[in-house]
């Protein structure tokens, strides 16, 4: 998947920088613990396939959040930079680290059933729970 429209990105602080091809224009918002204990509010990542360069690469810190992830972020600012699936080398990078964000839309809410009351998006959306949200990569019995 290396067609789509070259797009970059950037921490807050500008140590790390990346360019992406992005074959869509359409994001998700995670609504789970995990995703709110790392950014303090739902996570909004792009899928950017796995072609993904980056500048700056030596300041990117990688968490292992879970068998199956790990979590890129600045070891200088602190930026949450992307969620990164270690089995098939794909990266959803955080929508807000995007340089133009104008033509991307939210389409889609997952782990809704973890969405804290507080909050709600007006946005018109798919809306799955976390396991409808991995139902299609659940290994087939
Ligand atoms: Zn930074
Ligand atoms: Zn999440």
């Amino acid at each position: 998947m290396s067609d789509g429209v070259q797009t970059t990105g950037r921490c807050l602080c500008g140590t790390v920088k990346y360019q992406v091809q992005m074959a869509v224009d359409t994001y998700g918002v995670c609504h789970c613990d995990m995703c709110r204990r790392w950014t303090s509010g739902p996570f909004f990542a792009i899928s950017c396939g796995t072609d993904v360069k980056f500048d700056g690469e030596q300041n990117i810190g990688r968490y292992r959040s879970s068998d199956w992830a790990e979590r890129g972020f600045c070891k200088t600012c602190g930026s949450s930079l992307f969620y990164y699936i270690i089995a098939n080398g794909q990266y959803r990078m955080a929508v807000g680290t995007m340089d133009d964000q104008t033509n991307l839309r939210l389409f889609r809410q997952v782990f809704i059933d973890e969405k804290p009351d507080g909050y709600d998006f007006a946005n018109a959306t798919d809306m799955l729970t976390g396991k409808e949200a991995f139902a299609p990569y659940a290994p087939k019995a």
